[in-house]
């Protein structure tokens, strides 16, 4: 088996060929460096290159000759992807037309795909299942959602091209060894941000809203440690080589924790009591978003193993106390 991660020197790609080296599978990372790393690439090799440069993916599909394509590359940063739409639209959505057209080219026909619990915007419902519409309420939901459609219309079109698309809730924690974790600067995730508050980055941590009508009155996430994310993508994989057909997953644990027990875990596992203020609610944020992750526990046969906000902290923090010591922190 051959895999070709595009974004495989970010966050949660690098944890991907992590694993990947780990069951000895054939990866190349392709990857334009502009939020990853090289020294984030623990397996493979690395091409250096942007997903809009057909002409070089092109060259790069022909030579390696994937079995199937992870396609992690893409920007992520909801707030970013409000003041400048189109950079979202032509990185995660544009980009992704330029990858499939090339796949489809070369006759790979299997892909998984890294989507968000933003396609579904506001959750009516919780825990939210697959079923339920997308209503994105940022560019950035609105990208992902836009290449899911792709997606779907060309396995409609074409029956042996099959994709998974994998919606990640809220993915935190690192790799137990400490050699990969969240290195990009900005972070503006809630468990990163109240790190850097431990560790004295930021004066203090502010709390977006307390008025939310959940038992706290803060937000409620489900929170899902990379490497059991980067296992989701493995079974993605598995099953899609056995015949599995295109299909769509919700990658969560199921339940949630609201920002004040996150906040109270954060504490406990660093021992630093830091400054937290109550502050107004930021845009766009809804209440509750929790996985219904029946069905990639069912149909993927997933089975998470590091289902414990503890552990996920304590991994998050030991890397954040030692990323700096990388090629300067970038
Ligand atoms: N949050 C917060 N303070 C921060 C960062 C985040 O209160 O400094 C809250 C945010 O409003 C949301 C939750 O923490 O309710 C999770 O936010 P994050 O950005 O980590 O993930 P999101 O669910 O928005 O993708």
């Amino acid at each position: 088996m051959r895999v070709l991660v595009t974004g495989g020197a970010g966050y949660i790609g690098s944890h991907m060929v992590k694993l990947l080296g780990e069951r000895s599978i054939d990866t190349l990372t392709y990857d334009n460096l502009s939020t990853g790393n090289k020294w984030a690439v623990l397996h493979g090799d690395l091409v250096v290159a942007d997903l809009a440069d057909k002409d070089t993916l092109r060259g790069v599909v022909k030579a390696f000759r994937p079995d199937a394509v992870i396609h992690f590359a893409a920007s992520i940063v909801v707030p970013e992807s409000v003041k400048d739409p189109l950079k979202y639209y032509r990185n995660n959505t544009a980009n992704t037309l330029n990858l499939i057209e090339i796949l489809k080219e070369l006759a790979v026909k299997k892909m998984v795909f890294s989507s968000t619990a933003s396609v579904y915007g506001i959750p009516e419902k919780s825990p939210i299942a697959e079923t339920e519409p997308m209503r994105p309420i940022n560019p950035y939901g609105t990208s992902k959602m836009v290449t899911e459609l792709v997606l779907k219309d060309l396995s409609l079109a074409d029956k042996d091209f099959n994709y998974v698309s994998l919606r990640y809730f809220n993915v935190a924690g690192s790799d137990d060894k400490c050699r990969i974790g969240q290195a990009y600067k900005e972070s503006t995730h809630l468990i990163t941000r109240a790190l850097k508050a431990a560790k004295g980055e930021f004066q203090k941590l502010e709390i977006f809203g307390v008025d939310y009508p959940t038992p706290d009155g803060t937000c409620i996430r489900d929170y899902i440690h990379v490497d059991d994310l980067a296992d989701a993508h493995i079974r993605a994989l598995e099953y899609l080589g056995e015949g599995g057909k295109s299909e769509v997953f919700n990658c969560g644990y199921g339940h949630g924790y609201s920002v004040k027990e996150v906040i109270a875990v954060v504490k406990k596992v660093t021992g630093v009591d830091f400054h937290v203020e109550e502050a107004q609610r930021r845009e766009g944020d809804p209440p509750v978003v929790v996985a219904d992750s029946a069905k990639i526990r069912r149909e993927l046969v997933w089975k998470p193993s590091y289902d414990d906000l503890e552990y996920i902290v304590r991994t998050a923090w030991e890397w954040e106390k030692t990323k700096d010591r990388m090629s300067g922190g970038k």
